[in-house]
């Protein structure tokens, strides 16, 4: 049997799962431990136990003993203040939390970038600058960067993924110097390298897991740029969709592309830069009508060769940011035709034109051609519905490796290997 190389560990929002990897990438485990309730994921402590648990549960099943590097992905944008000994000081506050003081968020629209990751109600940096203004608070940190402290790395250390929404300049590679003029000390803030890049060997901390003297700490990721390694995309105009509760594109691309009105930055991730938009559409609308029962029994209806012709825009209510901008766009589902099944259909070919429509956005804005095209969530389950949208995006629609964030950091690990050694 191949010996485990890599391991990449996933903090998500249900839970932390870790996947450890062969030198070649073939996935040869995983452990997995679920927050106990949605409040329980906002504890630094349930993360390290969820850490801890999943580690003893891999190092129970397989060798360490090979291992040559690890690193941690987190949901982008949470972040949490530290004390002198690294111990968080309250709760964290997550990627989704609105910044407590509006005040900061102001200061952020006066001083950032027009074009900044770091702006809006929901920025990182906001949440950053607030939680820098706790007693005590010695640095402040993104969930994955902690999860490497604790796991031994002796100095603070992010990764330009995860530092893109505090604001770190990408192009000069560092924190600029306006994030003092939002109120960011920013000695609080940790070094930054980049994503995959090997650290240093593990301390005692990490070999007591039974990691080996000579495996490394890489620097990790966010969980969305690790979800979309994890599908085996990798090459410039490779794409990736998620049909969840919301239409989410992804597209490999050689330069960034950044329109921040469409929502969209780039993350650089190894050779490329990982740039995506996502709509308001998706999932969701047809969950607003239908059933898990009914989608069910009506997916072996469908006929994606005869197209109903409705050119339906689904949104639950007014307003779409990609591949459209218009706060009050107008949601088009109308005429309801008698047949659910031709309704339902409708749907998906007008979530499909938002797809189409959106790579094509991408590609406007400056991305590469599209060359493939990767699906997860749950719509991707639906042959159907990947007939319709192969017919419409024109490309080869690939299998995904993976849809385990974990598997997408293992294997940012072993590129970063790869890459930088
Ligand atoms: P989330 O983004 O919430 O994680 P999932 O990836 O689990 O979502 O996908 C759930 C979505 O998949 C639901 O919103 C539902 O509308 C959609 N879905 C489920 N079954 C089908 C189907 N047969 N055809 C199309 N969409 C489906």
């Amino acid at each position: 049997a191949m010996p485990a190389t890599a391991l990449g560990i996933d903090l998500g929002t249900s839970g932390v799962r870790a996947a450890a990897l062969a030198a070649d990438g073939t996935l040869l485990d995983m452990a997995a431990f679920l927050f106990p309730s949605a409040d329980a994921g906002r504890m630094p402590a349930i993360w390290w136990t969820g850490v801890q648990s999943c580690l003893a549960e891999l190092s129970a099943r397989l060798s360490f003993a090979a291992i040559e590097g690890l690193a941690v992905d987190g949901t982008s944008g949470t972040v949490l203040a530290l004390d002198a000994d690294a111990q968080p000081i309250g709760e964290a506050l997550m990627y989704n939390d609105p910044c407590p003081e509006q005040a900061i968020v102001e200061q952020i629209a006066a001083q950032a970038p027009a074009d900044s990751p770091a702006r809006g109600a929901t920025s990182a940096l906001a949440r950053a600058i607030h939680l820098s203004r706790r007693r005590g608070v010695r640095k402040v940190v993104h969930q994955a960067d902690w999860i490497l402290l604790k796991l031994g790395l002796a100095a603070p250390t992010s990764d330009e993924n995860n530092a893109l929404k505090t604001g770190f300049d990408l192009a000069n590679g560092r924190w600029p110097d306006w994030l003092e003029a939002c109120g960011m000390d920013i000695a609080l803030l940790p070094a930054v390298e980049r994503a995959g890049m090997p650290l240093s060997a593990v301390g005692p901390a990490g070999r007591a897991f039974g990691l080996p003297a000579n495996c490394r700490y890489h620097a990790g990721t966010t969980d969305g740029c690790a979800s979309f390694l994890a599908t085996g995309a990798s090459a410039i105009g490779d794409g990736v969709t998620a049909l969840g509760s919301t239409l989410v594109v992804k597209l490999a691309a050689a330069r960034p592309i950044d329109a921040a009105g469409y929502g969209i930055y780039s993350h650089r991730v190894l050779d490329f830069w990982l740039a995506g938009g996502a709509s308001n559409s998706g999932g969701a609308v047809i969950r607003s009508f239908f059933d898990n029962e009914q989608l069910e029994a009506m997916t072996p209806l469908l006929r994606p060769d005869v197209p109903t012709g409705l050119a339906y825009y689904p949104l639950a209510r007014p307003g779409e940011r990609f591949p459209v901008n218009d706060p009050s766009y107008r949601p088009r589902l109308e005429p309801r035709p008698a047949d659910d099944v031709v309704f339902f259909q409708a749907i998906l070919e007008g979530i499909t034109a938002i797809e189409k429509f959106g790579y094509d956005r991408l590609v406007e804005l400056g991305g590469p051609e599209v060359r493939s095209v990767r699906t997860v969530g749950g719509g991707a389950a639906n042959s159907a519905w990947t007939r319709m949208r192969e017919k419409a995006l024109g490309v080869p629609f690939l299998a995904t490796r993976s849809a385990e964030a974990a598997v997408g950091t293992a294997s940012l690990v072993l590129a970063g290997k790869a890459r930088w050694s």
